[in-house]
């Protein structure tokens, strides 16, 4: 059950109350009861929290992309993260799952805050907007949400950055990047996926963040960074709940 965002915090209260007496919450990644308690995050406790691998630092993050983008083939200059995930059974990558296919979306909206604290600690805040990476309009059809979008409005909330979802369309319906095992098929599967959906001109000396759930090769922000980047844009930063 999803709460609505913004109520005043009596009625949220009550409202959680009730959730907790209809629905007891447990934490998602040991599963014990959390209530009501006060923590880090709504949806495990805070000992898991703590427990979450921190992501790499932007440099390290980039250096990592630069590796996967020799010479002049990386648009993006800065790429910050939350946490470090590593293998498809990594219990972090099962929440950023439910987020994706089970209409999780609190987490994102919960994540996407920690996002944006994140962004103002490294001072990356010289945006003109935010730009989620666009999922096809058939898989968001299907979804009912892009999951990126829901962690760019937290971060818009946090950072106030105006969040620019029409400015990019996804053309195909891409099989999932993590189908392929190396960068060069990751690579492969992006050609033309991507295009304006607005006047490219919209771009000129911009600087915009792009945001995503997961960075893993870098291939599918880089070939947007590419595009924007090749149209004018100043430069490309990218944020992400997860570094893999
Ligand atoms: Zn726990």
């Amino acid at each position: 059950m999803n709460f609505p965002q913004n109520l005043p915090k009596i009625i949220h209260y009550i409202y959680q109350s009730f959730e907790e007496f209809v629905s007891p919450r447990h934490c998602e990644i040991c599963g014990n009861h959390i209530g009501l308690n006060k923590r880090k995050l709504e949806f495990i406790c805070d000992n898991c929290f703590y427990l979450l691998p921190k992501a790499p630092s932007p440099d390290l993050i980039l250096n990592s992309l630069i590796t996967n983008f020799p010479g002049d083939e990386l648009f993006i200059s800065n790429a910050i993260s939350l946490f470090s995930v590593s293998g498809t059974n990594h219990i972090f990558i099962k929440i950023i799952h439910s987020l994706k296919y089970k209409s999780f979306t609190k987490v994102g909206y919960e994540l996407g805050h920690l996002l944006g604290k994140e962004l103002i600690k490294f001072h990356f805040l010289d945006y003109d907007g935010l730009i989620p990476v666009p999922i096809h309009v058939a898989r968001k059809r299907e979804r009912g949400y892009n999951q990126s979008e829901i962690i760019s409005k937290s971060v818009s909330k946090v950072i106030n950055k105006p969040i620019l979802n029409n400015l990019i369309i996804r053309n195909r319906y891409t099989l999932s990047q993590t189908k392929f095992n190396s960068t060069q098929e990751r690579k492969d599967n992006l050609i033309d996926a991507f295009s304006f959906k607005s006047n490219p001109n919209e771009v000129q000396n911009k600087i915009f963040l792009l945001i995503d759930d997961v960075l893993t090769s870098g291939a599918t922000v880089n070939t947007i960074a590419k595009l924007l980047i090749e149209s004018g844009a100043k430069r490309i930063d990218v944020a992400t709940l997860a570094k893999a």
